[in-house]
Formats: structure tokens, C-alpha cells, sequence
């Protein structure tokens, strides 16, 4: 079968839109990848920061490390990426009371590390909570993510290791978040199970969530995957414009007619087919003429949680071995640190290395609108509070700031999301897919899939399949 020749415009420079792009390009099909920052990865692009003397730092937005349980899927991104590849170690690990607890939990750990009067609590509560779900005593529910966690993990857990964290990550509190989440990313159903596998030495026992290695660039940073994708593209025939964002699409009925972009690409291009991976709020916003008003209200009350990413430069070989660290503390502002050295030893020169520190917000609120001066100064604080850099450690420091990190799995998004899924899967000839365009908690590899899926039944004429990907339980972490 020949590939159909209509012109795709793909919506987005993220993994999603540039795996879908490439399976199109490849097969011949004329493709323009619409992106409207200056660089191509969205949420897994890289950057180089340059030191005074010259040396290089190469860092991500937060911790980035591929994996994916899919072969197939993981053999395609080796095959991207060529021999800039490596194997990386993950260690991870929580710090509280002056501790750091290996995560994903390991009963030994928590065992050893946890003052003796919580792990008291702890178990009692873990054994009454689940003697009452049982007995039928419980009137706990499942809908909002603390009462998900209790039910399996007793109030103590659940306050210690998942309550304060997500409270802190995504800025409100865990009962007006919905179990959706939970249920997706923390897969050991309970305090046991973790227990029972974590002694345990039988093969396959395992926790699930113990992802240990990862696939990682050696040089450049998790961007170089996107930056390789955007090259092969390229190389195909197709092209991808950066700085190039869509700020109108005009439709006709159920047809898209054209897209209206700015920047130094700045003008009307026609619309054959659409696939769009930038945020559905966004493409609805876009529209015009606009949707209904119920589709634009549903959309208003669809939200996303910012990140003040916080760099610090440090005059010291390393700050620990792990790639990440999370801080659920109240006391400290940053929720999450990770060092990309410990992703590769390429990330940074010799002798020093380079933190990530973030910080959550919502866009336009006053951490958002921090100076970046303020938001260094509350980094090193918290750093030192933990003990891990001294002031005098640090060269440097800068941020970055992200609009869309999480989408809001607060307990209204589903009822808030079907109408817009249900007036875009009316327009004939558009498509919306990826993290962003599903409004979908996951991860890189999803985006992948999604948007070779995408891509795939186009050159088919099928269904795309794609809204099926990453909607089972997921990793945490
Ligand atoms: C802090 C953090 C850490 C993470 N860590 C991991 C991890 O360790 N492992 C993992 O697998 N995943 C991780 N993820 C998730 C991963 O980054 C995403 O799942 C994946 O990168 C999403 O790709 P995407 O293409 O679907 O969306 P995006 O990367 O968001 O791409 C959407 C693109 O659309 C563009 N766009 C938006 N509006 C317009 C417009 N009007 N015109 C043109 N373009 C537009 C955006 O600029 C963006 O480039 C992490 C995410 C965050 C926030």
C-alpha cells in the first residue's frame, strides 16, 4: 500500500510529536513539525550551560531516565539514539528525619531507619486499617488519594512517605486529588507486600516499582533523543520548525482548514491532517471558530502544576550518588533534587557538578513569579538544611520554569475532559495524542508509543489506538 500524500502538520516537538513525525517521514509522507520553543524535547530537552572558564554542564528538567517494559519499544530508541547510549544505575532514595530512606521502599531500609515509636504506629495502623477493610468495618472510599492510600498503607505510612510529598508536589491537598493517580503510579498494593518482597529471595519477586537501570544518552543529556529524532526527520525530507508556535487554527465545521503560526515562521499554513501533541486546553483554545461554551468552561476548570526548576553550579566532584532525592518535608520548599552526573559522568567536568532543585507552583502565582535570585537563595538554604552543599560550594545559579509538568488529576478532570475529547474526536481531520494532548500522568516512553501509534494509523487509514496507552498501573517514580 502507498503511503497516503497529504500533508501532515504535527503539532509539537515534544517525544510525542517528534516520534510520530519520524515513522511519517520515513515512510515518505510530507511532514512539518510545528514547535514554539527554540529548541525540540519539551518536557525531555537538554540544555549546556557554559561556565565562565568554558567547561560545560549539560542538564535536563529534573530527573529524566528512559525505561520502558516494552523491547520493541526500547531496541526503537536505541536505534535513535546510535552509540550515544548508556546504561544507568538508578538510586533514589527519600530523606526525612535527618535520614535517607532507599525508594522504593525496602522494608529493611524502613525497618533500620524509622524512629522505633512511628514504626509502632505504623504497624498498628497498617494492621487495624486493613483488619477494618476486611471486616467490612471501613467506610474508607477510593476515590481521592489519601483515602486510596490509607486503605492499603494505615495513616502513619501514609502521612510519613505519601501524604506530605504529594501535598507539597502538586500544591493541594491529597483529597482533592483523585485515586486515579495513586492507582497509576504507586503499584505495591501494601505494607506487606513490600515486606513480603522485599525479604523475600525468590526470583521475580521483586517490588514492581524497582526500576534499577535506565537508558540514558551518554553525551547530551536525555534532549539528545529528540535532537537525534529532529535530525532524522530532517534527513528524511520532513521538516521542524522551531520557535514556530501554532496561534490559530481555523476550521470549517468538522474540518480543519488551516493553522496560523508566529515567529520567524510566522504564517498560514493549509491543514491536510493534524496531529497535535501540545496540550489539549491549548488546541481548544486555538480553535476558531471556538467550541461551545460547555467545551470552554470544561476546559477552564482543567488545570496544570508548574515547576521552577532551580539550578545550582558546585565547586565539588559530587553531591551524592543518587540520580534523584525526594524531600517531602514541610520545612523545606524544594520537593525533589537530582544530579546529572549520576545519569552520565559526561553531564559534568571533573571536580564539579551541577544540582537540580524543584520547586512547585502554578503559573502566575508567587513562586512562579519569584526572581531567580529569591529561588537560588531558597535552594542553597534548603540544600544546606539537608546537609548536602555548603554556600560556599556554589558557583552558580539560574532557573528554569515549565507551565505544563502535571497535569491536575483533581477529582472533577475526568468529567472535565470528556467533552473536549468528545468535540475534538468530531474534527475529521485532527488527532490529539501524547501527554500533553491526552492530558495523561506518563511517562517518555508513553509519549513514544502514543506518537509512533499516531503516525502508524495514519499511513493506515485506521483508528489510532494511541488514547489506549498508558491508562493500565504504571511505576511510581
Ligand atoms: C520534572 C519531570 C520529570 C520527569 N521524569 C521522567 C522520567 O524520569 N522518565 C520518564 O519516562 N518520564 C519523565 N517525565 C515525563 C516526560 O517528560 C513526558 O512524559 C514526555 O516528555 C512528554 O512528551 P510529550 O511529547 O507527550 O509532551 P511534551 O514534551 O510536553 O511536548 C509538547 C510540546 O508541545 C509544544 N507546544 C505547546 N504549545 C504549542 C503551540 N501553541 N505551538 C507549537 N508547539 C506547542 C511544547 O513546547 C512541547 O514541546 C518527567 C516529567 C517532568 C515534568
Amino acid at each position: 500500500m502507498s503511503p497516503p500524500n497529504q500533508k501532515v502538520a504535527v503539532l509539537g516537538a515534544g517525544l510525542a510529536g517528534l516520534s510520530c513525525a519520524f515513522e511519517l517521514a520515513r515512510k515518505g509522507v510530507p511532514v512539518t513539525v510545528f514547535e514554539k520553543d527554540p529548541f525540540p524535547g519539551g518536557m525531555a530537552a537538554s540544555f549546556t550551560y557554559e561556565a565562565p572558564g568554558g567547561e560545560e554542564f549539560v542538564y535536563d528538567f529534573g530527573p529524566h531516565r528512559f525505561h520502558t517494559k516494552d523491547d520493541a519499544l526500547r531496541a526503537h530508541v536505541e536505534e535513535i539514539l546510535g552509540d550515544n547510549k548508556r546504561t544507568a544505575q538508578r538510586l533514589s532514595r527519600i530523606h526525612l528525619f535527618g535520614k535517607f530512606f532507599d525508594y522504593p521502599l525496602k522494608a529493611r531500609n524502613v525497618l533500620a531507619s524509622l524512629p522505633p515509636h512511628l514504626l509502632f504506629r505504623a504497624f498498628l495502623d497498617y494492621f487495624w486499617i486493613r483488619f477494618k477493610v476486611r471486616t467490612g468495618l471501613s467506610r474508607i472510599s477510593d476515590d481521592n488519594f489519601e483515602d486510596w492510600v490509607v486503605k492499603r498503607f494505615g495513616k502513619t505510612l501514609y502521612r510519613i512517605f505519601f501524604g506530605t510529598y504529594t501535598a507539597k508536589a502538586w500544591g493541594m491537598s491529597p483529597r482533592d486529588i483523585s485515586a486515579d493517580w495513586a492507582a497509576q503510579r504507586i503499584t505495591l498494593l501494601s505494607l506487606w507486600d513490600t515486606v513480603k518482597k522485599t525479604l523475600s529471595r525468590k526470583k521475580g519477586n521483586t517490588p514492581r516499582t524497582l526500576v534499577t537501570e535506565f537508558l540514558y544518552p551518554e553525551t547530551g543529556g536525555i534532549g539528545a533523543i529528540a535532537r537525534a529524532y529532529a535530525d532524522k526527520i530532517r534527513e528524511a525530507g520532513g521538516e521542524v520548525l522551531l520557535g514556530a508556535p501554532v496561534t490559530r487554527i481555523e476550521r470549517e465545521g468538522s474540518l480543519v482548514k488551516a493553522l496560523h503560526t508566529g515567529g520567524e515562521s510566522a504564517g498560514t499554513f493549509p491543514a491536510g491532517r493534524v496531529l497535535s501533541t501540545i496540550p489539549i486546553t491549548t488546541l481548544v483554545n486555538l480553535l476558531d471558530p471556538p467550541p461551545g461554551e460547555d467545551v470552554l468552561e470544561a476546559c477552564s476548570n482543567l488545570h496544570y502544576i508548574g515547576i521552577v526548576f532551580v539550578y545550582l553550579v558546585l565547586n565539588k566532584p559530587s553531591v551524592s550518588p543518587d540520580s534523584w532525592i525526594y524531600l517531602p518535608e514541610k520545612h523545606l520548599t524544594v520537593h525533589r533534587i537530582s544530579e546529572f552526573r549520576n545519569f552520565s559522568p559526561r553531564n559534568a567536568p571533573p571536580g564539579k557538578t551541577m544540582i537540580c532543585t524543584e520547586i512547585t507552583c502554578r503559573k502566575g502565582d508567587d513562586v512562579w513569579n519569584m526572581d531567580a535570585e529569591s529561588a537560588i537563595q531558597v535552594a542553597v538554604k534548603d540544600m544546606e538544611t539537608v546537609g548536602l552543599v555548603k554556600k560556599e560550594d556554589v558557583l552558580d545559579g539560574f532557573v528554569r520554569k515549565m507551565t505544563h509538568a502535571y497535569p491536575v488529576y483533581d477529582l472533577h478532570y475526568k468529567e472535565n475532559l470528556a467533552p473536549l475529547r468528545a468535540f475534538l474526536a468530531g474534527l475529521e481531520n485532527l488527532e490529539t495524542g501524547g501527554r500533553q494532548g491526552l492530558f495523561r500522568y506518563n511517562n517518555m516512553d508513553q509519549s513514544v508509543e502514543m506518537g509512533r501509534r499516531m503516525a502508524w494509523a495514519y499511513l493506515e487509514g485506521r483508528d489510532a489506538g494511541h488514547a489506549d496507552v498508558a491508562t493500565g498501573k504504571e511505576y511510581f517514580g
